[in-house]
């Protein structure tokens, strides 16, 4: 039965995500719903410690009983992704034979039937639909920082680093952050063909690329300064953005 219910604040939403590794606390799950332990009803309380993680499957196992609160109990206190280093992976539902990637602003990279690569640093191909074998593809590569791999898209498996500070995928949104405000990669991932990617910070050397929702941003000394904001893009290229130790480059762009 469902009760009416105050909402639970953004900073224990983010408590509970991060105690329980950012997924189903059985299975790893990364599309989950936060479950009260001890009934809402019974409660009448938002406590982040009574709160965790449950994916659509065994939220619903435990809300008919299915699923014993005291096993989901027992998982909250060892989360399925806590005892691994990366998430239980997510198989993302792409397809069609059009393509296009939305990068800050209105910056719009599209292919029909063709692989389409519109960043690539220095060799990492950090987002890639491909189209293969009657099957679209999307791939995509974030490190953090130090370089350190935190979440991969192999050919529309998602799977993260499980020590990462926040990751929440609420509906087709996904957001990661190594801190409060400091945002690694949001995108919204539109089926059948679409990724909208409004945040990305990709650094190499002292060069810093960087998406946010007014477009795409270089920066870096020796560099010049550049925004793209309304670019559109067709296939039929390589790779639109390089970014590598010769500095930057865009096909078939003028900056
Ligand atoms: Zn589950």
């Amino acid at each position: 039965m469902k009760v009416e219910r105050k909402k639970i604040s953004a900073e224990v939403r983010r408590h509970v995500r991060q105690r329980c590794h950012f997924g189903c606390v059985i299975c790893g799950l990364p599309l989950y719903e936060y479950d009260h332990m001890f009934d809402y009803a019974v409660t009448g309380t938002h406590k982040e410690e009574e709160l965790t993680l449950l994916c659509d499957r065994h939220h619903s196992e435990k809300t008919k009983k299915l699923l014993p609160r005291e096993t989901v109990i027992a998982a909250n206190k060892a989360p399925f992704n806590k005892t691994h280093d990366v998430s239980e992976p997510y198989g993302f539902h792409f397809s069609g034979s059009r393509c296009e990637f939305v990068l800050g602003g209105n910056n719009r990279f599209l292919a029909s039937k063709a692989r389409l690569v519109p960043i690539l640093v220095n060799g990492d191909e950090v987002l890639v639909f491909d189209f293969r074998d009657g099957h679209l593809l999307l791939s995509a590569m974030i490190r953090d920082r130090n370089g350190q791999k935190i979440l991969s898209i192999e050919e529309n498996e998602l799977t993260y680093s499980s020590g990462t500070w926040d990751i929440d995928f609420v509906g087709r949104e996904l957001t990661l952050r190594n801190g409060l405000r400091d945002f690694q990669f949001q995108a919204t991932f539109e089926t059948p063909g679409r990724v909208v990617v409004s945040r990305l910070d990709i650094r190499y050397g002292d060069v810093r690329v960087y998406v946010d929702p007014k477009g795409i941003h270089v920066r870096g000394p020796g560099e010049r300064s550049r925004d793209l904001s309304s670019v559109t893009m067709l296939g039929g290229f390589e790779h639109a953005v390089v970014l590598d130790s010769h500095g930057v480059r865009a096909a078939g762009l003028i900056l």
